[in-house]
């Protein structure tokens, strides 16, 4: 097939992604079924709302603190502004833009971040979430890398690395 960007024929091939879309720089899908052509790699996915949420798990799942990066991807896939996220965190919204730019916004609000998230999304079980603060409270690495692998039909299972 041909691109209707560049012209050029798709060239299809399986391999690791570095998922720069989602706006992380440390979120790579392995694996992923990759089309080529003069204008990049990209990505053929079946869902890209699955993969933005399988995503969205593993940010709030992840060891150790989040990032600017991951806060702002949080907000954005719950589909809130920056003032709707601020407002449901109780924090000014100057606060907020703060912490997506990169200030550490302390355990207590990085695990509020995570909370609020996980019930915007509709997470319903609550073991779901405060497995949360273990897994956070096991590890304290920073900039720690996200990698979605697939399993079974689109889904995936995460694996973190330094
Ligand atoms: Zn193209």
């Amino acid at each position: 097939m041909k691109c209707r960007e560049c012209g050029q024929d798709y060239v299809e091939s399986t391999g690791d992604y570095h998922f720069k879309l989602s706006g992380l720089d440390n979120a790579y899908i392995e694996d992923a079924h990759l089309i080529k052509c003069g204008c990049g790699v990209g990505l053929k996915i079946k869902s890209m709302g699955s993969v933005l949420d399988e995503l969205g798990n593993a940010v709030i799942n992840k060891p150790g603190p989040l990032n600017g990066q991951e806060i702002r991807y949080l907000r954005k896939n719950a589909g809130l502004s920056a003032r709707e996220f601020a407002r449901l965190l109780e924090v000014n919204h100057t606060t907020l833009s703060k912490w997506e730019n990169g200030r550490a916004p302390g355990r207590p609000n990085d695990l509020l971040i995570r909370l609020a998230y996980a019930a915007w999304k509709g997470y319903e079980h609550p073991k779901r979430i405060f497995d949360i603060f273990e897994k956070v409270r096991k590890q304290r690495k920073r900039n720690i890398g996200i990698k979605l692998i697939p399993a079974a039909r689109e889904n995936f299972e995460v694996e973190y690395a330094v």
